[in-house]
């Protein structure tokens, strides 16, 4: 029996079954990385005390201790996520050798829980990209074919949870990266209203976008996790003060009278016809079982890429001075003074792109052009979120591609990044206005590659959107995952 290939909620009943062991599914997933991360790759870290902390629970369980149905079960993290005593890069240069001396608030909760924790996943570097190409330790391969990359930035998590490395994974998103790569990998990818979990811990990148969330391999799973997670943090001033259901366990099946908005501009000649089909089908099924389909338009949704690589480079550059060679991570091996040491550190500590990005919100914030760009992006991103509270009076969810295409080839867009800045235009919206989305496998390409749509809801109505895509995953029959 391949206990890597079970989900969460599965692993869960079998474990109170008694039917295997946490050491068992651990070895298992074990067995897993052996057999193939040398193909995905998916992997920074991999923590060495695996089995240990699978006896713990084991034996807790054995005393017949309650534990939280996640107790016991295999979850790796993006690698920008605290851990106490456990490297936690960024995939930079930078952060190559940094021990955190504290957990963030999702890895405190996860061990509580008594979750253990298999390693840390590979990521763009600063998780700026689409594609976990730009991580200093080596890009990630597709699961489904490693001439293809996983997405990014999330790209370790997509790749490890769909591969059997692990069970289920916590990603971030700032402009979609838990969603995007959750699509490229046929796994299920939420991001969280933002506020709803805790970023503290969380390395920042733009700090009013960056949200943690789950990508899992089904919807139950997915909606466990981030029952989880969620919660008011007093240590994260913008984590709202709210009481959450269980979301794992109140899953339904039914869209009937269900509202679906189905905004135009998200099905123009810039998405690939074979996602474009299989969304629209994906629609059609919700209809045949009752959910009321209404055209709509969100007419702002074109400034959402400007806007969005404005606002997040600007808080980026302004994140990432904290890495001067003097408190945090690398520094130089020479230099001749202070500044030079700043200068060197940096240049040879970052990435392209990082650095990029950095100038790129430098210029955004300089006095002289803040009101021509920083400001008026601020402006779009508020009519954004306007646009959508508006809709929502309307529908009760909204449904989009998640991406303009499936999984791309390595290096495609190695020379013309703004493409692919271009491309996050579906997914930005959401973060912009910081209201929730989940993307779920609807179907593959003619390649073999899997397509995700994306499902948006009013702030708050994860509740809803879970249930949304459960009943899709439901009717639909969910993807059979054929893995490398
Ligand atoms: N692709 C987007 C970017 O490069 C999203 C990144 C993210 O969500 N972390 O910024």
């Amino acid at each position: 029996m391949s206990l890597y290939k079970k989900s969460g909620a599965e692993l869960s009943k079998m474990l109170r079954r008694k039917e295997c062991s946490s050491v068992e599914i651990c070895k298992s997933i074990l067995q897993r990385i052996d057999f193939i991360e040398n193909k995905t790759n998916a992997y920074i870290t991999i923590c060495n005390d695996i089995l240990q902390q699978a006896e713990k629970v084991d034996n807790k369980l054995s005393a017949g201790e309650e534990l939280h149905p996640l107790a016991g079960i295999p979850i790796a993290l993006k690698d920008n996520i605290s851990t106490k005593g456990i490297r936690t890069t960024c995939a930079s240069k930078m952060l190559k050798d940094y021990i955190p001396p504290y957990d963030a608030y999702v890895t405190t909760k996860l061990k509580n829980a008594g979750v253990i924790i298999t390693g840390k996943l590979n990521m763009d570097e600063f998780a700026m990209g689409s594609s976990t190409e730009t991580s200093f330790f080596g890009k990630t391969s597709n699961p489904y074919n490693k001439d293809f990359v996983p997405g990014g930035s999330s790209g370790g998590c997509a790749a490890a949870v769909v591969s059997g490395e692990a069970i289920m994974s916590l990603g971030s998103d700032t402009g979609g990266s838990v969603r995007q790569p959750a699509a490229f990998c046929g796994a299920v990818g939420l991001k969280p209203t933002y506020g709803s979990v805790s970023r503290y811990g969380l390395i920042a990148f733009a700090s009013s976008l960056d949200q943690i969330g789950p990508i899992c391999r089904d919807v139950k799973d997915t909606a466990m996790l981030y029952s989880l997670i969620c919660g008011h943090d007093k240590m994260d001033a913008t984590s709202a003060f709210r009481e959450y259901t269980d979301f794992g366990s109140h899953l339904y099946n039914n869209v009937h009278g269900l509202r679906i908005g189905v905004p135009c501009e998200y099905f123009g000649n810039e998405i690939d016809d074979e996602v474009k089909e299989s969304v629209i089908q994906a629609i059609n099924l919700f209809k045949k079982y009752g959910a009321d389909i209404k055209s709509i338009s969100l007419p702002n949704t074109k400034y959402a890429v400007n806007a969005y690589y404005i606002i997040s480079s600007a808080e980026a550059s302004s994140n990432l001075a904290r890495y001067d060679g003097v408190r945090f991570g690398y520094r130089s091996e020479e230099y001749e003074s202070l500044s030079d040491m700043y200068a060197k550190t940096r240049s040879k500590g970052f990435g392209r792109e990082v650095k990029y990005r950095i100038m790129l919100g430098t210029f955004a914030l300089c006095s002289g052009y803040y009101d021509e760009y920083y400001q008026k992006a601020i402006n779009i991103r508020n009519a954004i979120r306007n646009e959508f509270i508006q809709c929502f009076t309307e529908c009760d969810v909204i449904i989009t591609p998640t991406y303009p295409s499936t999984a791309f080839r390595a290096y495609k867009h190695k020379n013309n990044v703004t493409k692919l800045y271009t491309n996050d235009f579906c997914t930005v919206p959401a973060s912009l206005a910081g209201i929730p989305a989940i993307s779920v496998p609807c179907g593959y390409s003619s390649e073999g590659l899997p397509i995700g749509m994306q499902i948006m809801g009013n702030h708050f109505s994860e509740e809803l959107l879970l249930n949304t895509a459960y009943t899709y995953e439901t009717l639909s029959g969910g993807l059979k995952n054929e893995r490398i």
